[in-house]
């Protein structure tokens, strides 16, 4: 098996290790919080809630279910990140089929590390004049932002570490975990 878990709060994934950050009931417990907080902001306006692939797929699919009122949810899915390092060019390669003026719109990031995804993907949107645009990324890496990005909400802020769970793989595996586990390095 590739990815195999110990009594130690570690998780094993092909070649590295990976110690447990937030708990399950941590993660929970912050989307819960991050819900109301949007519900409080976006309730009436029905909201179309823009999923970045794959990684903010899960933390989507709970914040949605935490949001109490009508919304809608798209799926956009921008290019690829290998290994542990951010790579190069950001380009849409599958985009949303809605029309998006005059729509409030909330998306949502699974990490921001050097913040070149969002800035590449926010830039794209206000294109298409929305009534307004807020930005909810599960995870920051304060150290590494090289592109200054608005993001209104965070769940939780990081050391500059690779981590995977909760949506995010490592090489393919971890995306299923249900809590954030850091990169055990040296
Ligand atoms: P950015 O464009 O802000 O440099 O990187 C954002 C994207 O890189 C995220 O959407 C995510 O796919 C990926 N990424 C950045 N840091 C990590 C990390 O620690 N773990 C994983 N699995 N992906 C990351």
């Amino acid at each position: 098996m590739s990815m195999t878990a110990s009594p130690d709060n570690q998780v094993h994934i092909r070649d590295l290790s990976f110690q447990l950050l937030f708990s399950e009931t941590m993660v929970q417990e912050r989307v819960r919080a991050l819900g109301a907080a949007l519900t409080e902001s976006h309730a009436g306006l029905n909201p179309l809630f823009i999923s970045i692939l794959s990684g903010a797929f899960v933390f989507a699919s709970d914040l949605i279910r935490v949001f109490d009122d009508d919304c809608e949810v798209g799926f956009v899915k921008l290019s690829s990140y290998k290994g542990t390092r951010s790579s190069g060019d950001v380009q849409t390669v599958m985009g949303l089929e809605k029309d998006l003026h005059g729509r409030h719109l909330v998306v949502v990031e699974d990490i921001v590390d050097t913040g070149r995804t969002l800035h590449f993907f926010l830039n794209h949107l206000q294109e298409q004049e929305p009534a307004s645009i807020t930005t909810v990324a599960f995870l920051r890496k304060p150290h590494a932002v090289e592109f200054p990005v608005p993001v209104e909400h965070i769940g939780f802020d990081i050391e500059d570490k690779f981590v995977v769970g909760y949506g995010l793989d490592y090489d393919g595996l971890g995306r299923n975990l249900p809590g954030v586990y850091q990169l055990i390095e040296g």
